[in-house]
């Protein structure tokens, strides 16, 4: 009777901490698993290095590329992980387990922060002092985010940052209107640098991460020669790839739906 009771008391104590139990906390879950990435892009040497590969090789291309008779030489860029380091804001993130937020992102546009990727500046100058125009396709927002965008980037050292050069977000993310835009200037794009596969044209724009990759299978020989990639282990559209609805869903849920997409050895050994 008396141990009745006393399991009695236990179970409801159980029951009583269960509803009290704060509800894991989805957006701490998700920081907490771009702890790695945010260190790699912040501490090694490797994505330096990386870095340093990716504008040697443009500026390679760049050098062999030929426009057609009458055509300007341009080049288009993307800004974020590609020119600039928004490493920075991923950190503040993840001390403040806070998921991305239109706001928050707002606020570290306009605090003009951001640093030059390595190899991105000595990049930008070589192209428009070598018979090139530098074009920056961003989607950044063209209201809220311009002025202190420019200023961020005239601050790091790069040319040619205009009206006429910037080409922010207005509605769409997708860029392929933009890339024609400038093509219907006079301009023949010669190379495009991104660390998205949407910076290099639209058919992998909000595809699923299968056609993606169908996409770079097909474009094999672009990369390294017109197409030049960095690398960005911490967001891009991979992310919303893995998954039909992935932001429409909550953060608990997405922090599991990447938990479920490891693909696992199961720990036997062959013999
Ligand atoms: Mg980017």
């Amino acid at each position: 009777m008396k141990l009745f009771k006393l399991s009695s008391i236990a179970l409801i104590s159980a029951l009583a901490l269960t509803a009290c139990a704060p509800k894991p906390n989805g957006d701490a879950q998700l920081q907490q698993q771009a702890v790695l990435g945010v260190n790699w892009i912040q501490e090694s040497g490797e994505y330096r290095a990386l870095a340093y590969q990716a504008f040697n090789v443009a500026k390679m291309s760049f050098d062999h590329a030929k426009v057609k008779k009458g055509k300007k030489k341009a080049v288009v860029v993307d800004l974020d992980e590609t020119m600039v380091d928004n490493s920075g804001y991923a950190g503040w993130q993840i001390q403040n387990n806070k998921a991305f937020d239109g706001k928050d992102w707002t606020a570290w546009v306009n605090a003009r922060e951001a640093k030059a990727i390595a190899g991105a500046v000595a990049f930008n100058n070589y192209v428009n002092s070598h018979g090139g125009t530098m074009f920056y396709v961003s989607n950044r927002k063209e209201e809220g985010e311009k002025a202190g965008t420019i200023e961020n980037m005239n601050k790091l050292g790069f040319q040619g940052v205009s009206d006429s050069t910037l080409f922010l977000k207005t509605a769409k993310s997708n860029k392929r209107p933009r890339f024609e835009e400038i093509e219907k200037q006079g301009y023949e794009i010669v190379l495009y640098v991104g660390d998205n596969l949407n910076d290099f044209g639209d058919e992998p724009y909000h595809k699923s991460n299968s056609e993606r990759k169908a996409f770079v299978d097909q474009q094999q020989q672009a990369f390294g020669t017109k197409f030049i990639v960095l690398p960005n282990p911490n967001y891009g559209d991979w992310e919303g790839g893995m998954a039909k609805n992935y932001y429409k869903v909550d953060t608990q849920q997405r922090a599991q739906i990447r938990l479920d997409k490891i693909q696992a050895w199961n720990g036997k050994s062959a013999q």
